[in-house]
């Protein structure tokens, strides 16, 4: 193929990858039942190849499909006929931690859990966690706008999201937003590019917003004869100005499957579980925890777990982020639900059925 060797000509054979085997890795995501071959992977070390790439796939008519880890779950990693799979395992690197804007800058390929733990390390925090977060990349949190059990007091990815570098279709660089708060004049691109599946651009560089890392961190587990008790708990939690740093339940038959996966000790005799978290300082963790701890009590939960310590607080998170990768184990479709009010509306669709 002419653009193939064009391709080598220009960023090196070394990070073009042709081979049936590698061609067959890279044909699937986590998303079950997609798979199509690609011509080719290529794994740019700099916004320069991604360029190169971009331009010479414009000029030849090539798809090109931007990839971090392949965690998605909607097909946006899966080549639809060919072309290329552009992989940024080679782009990681954690650019910049400016400790006096509280930003960090990284390329896409920088593993989510990565730059939390560098963050971490210098008393700040980058509070959006995805389940998948220890294999997902940065590029794919903000291409899926990726959010996390975190999500409710932090928001999602697209909240951290300042400014962006990225590589047009025609292999023009954009350079999107930037560290000041206030530099908000014209069209906001870089809420446009965040969510946008790789559709728009490939992103080679994030600017992303840090906050202090919150004083400590208190994690509870309450166990619930029936759902209409937990989804009580939440609206009363709310109802006495308590946002949680996580607030997530899981119904009887998940934590009937995540037990069945994971043989973690859950309950199975239950018909709801509410993983709750607070983080702050400390005198105002043990007032929402107190609070939160009275409200499950008040609305008959049958038991409630308080994390003794850190490692505690893990395993009663570990039934929580798992479950997607148990309920996956069930049914390869599977739906997210976010809100009681969709669980009540796809409970009544099933039972219409
Ligand atoms: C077990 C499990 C748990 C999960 N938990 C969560 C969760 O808690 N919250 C959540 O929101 N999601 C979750 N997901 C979905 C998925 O992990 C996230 O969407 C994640 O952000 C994808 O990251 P990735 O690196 O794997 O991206 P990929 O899957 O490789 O790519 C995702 C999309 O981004 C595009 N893309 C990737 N890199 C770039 C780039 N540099 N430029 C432009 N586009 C790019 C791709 O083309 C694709 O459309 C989970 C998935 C699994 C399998």
């Amino acid at each position: 193929m002419d653009w193939m060797n064009q391709l080598r000509d220009q960023i090196g054979a070394d990070v073009i990858f042709t081979d049936p085997t590698t061609r067959l890795a890279y044909s699937f995501d986590a998303t079950p039942n997609y798979q199509t071959l690609p011509d080719a992977i290529v794994a740019p070390r700099s916004t320069e190849n991604v360029r190169a790439v971009l331009q010479l796939s414009h000029k030849h008519l090539l798809p090109v499909v931007p990839r971090g880890s392949a965690t998605n779950l909607a097909g946006g990693t899966t080549p639809l006929s060919g072309g290329v799979v552009m992989d940024f395992h080679y782009m990681d690197r954690i650019l910049e931690i400016d400790e006096k804007n509280l930003t960090v800058t990284v390329e896409p390929g920088c593993i989510t859990t990565h730059l939390a733990q560098a963050v971490e390390a210098r008393g700040l925090f980058y509070p959006p966690d995805p389940s998948s977060m220890k294999i997902s990349t940065i590029g794919g949190n903000i291409s899926e706008n990726s959010g996390g059990l975190r999500g409710l007091k932090y928001g999602v990815t697209a909240d951290y999201v300042l400014a962006l570098e990225v590589v047009l279709p025609n292999g023009e660089v954009l350079r999107t937003g930037g560290k000041l708060a206030k530099d908000v004049a014209g069209y906001d691109l870089t809420r446009v590019l965040v969510g946008s599946e790789g559709t728009l651009a490939v992103i080679t560089q994030a600017t992303l917003k840090l906050i202090p890392l919150p004083e400590t961190k208190q994690t509870m587990l309450a166990y619930f004869e029936d759902l209409d008790s937990a989804a009580r708990t939440v609206s009363r939690i709310f109802e006495n100005r308590i946002i949680p740093a996580t607030l997530e339940f899981m119904d009887k038959k998940t934590i009937e499957v995540v037990e069945a996966y994971a043989n973690i000790g859950l309950p199975t005799d239950v018909g709801a579980l509410l993983l709750l978290e607070q983080d702050g300082p400390r005198d105002v963790v043990r007032r929402d925890i107190e609070a939160m701890h009275a409200v499950c009590l008040e609305e008959g939960a049958l038991s409630v777990e308080v994390a003794r310590d850190e490692a505690h607080a893990e395993t009663l998170r570990y039934a929580r982020r798992i479950a997607l990768s148990a309920l996956a184990r069930l049914s390869p479709t599977t739906i997210t639900i976010t809100h009681f009010a969709e669980l009540e509306a796809v409970s009544l669709r099933i039972d219409a059925c």
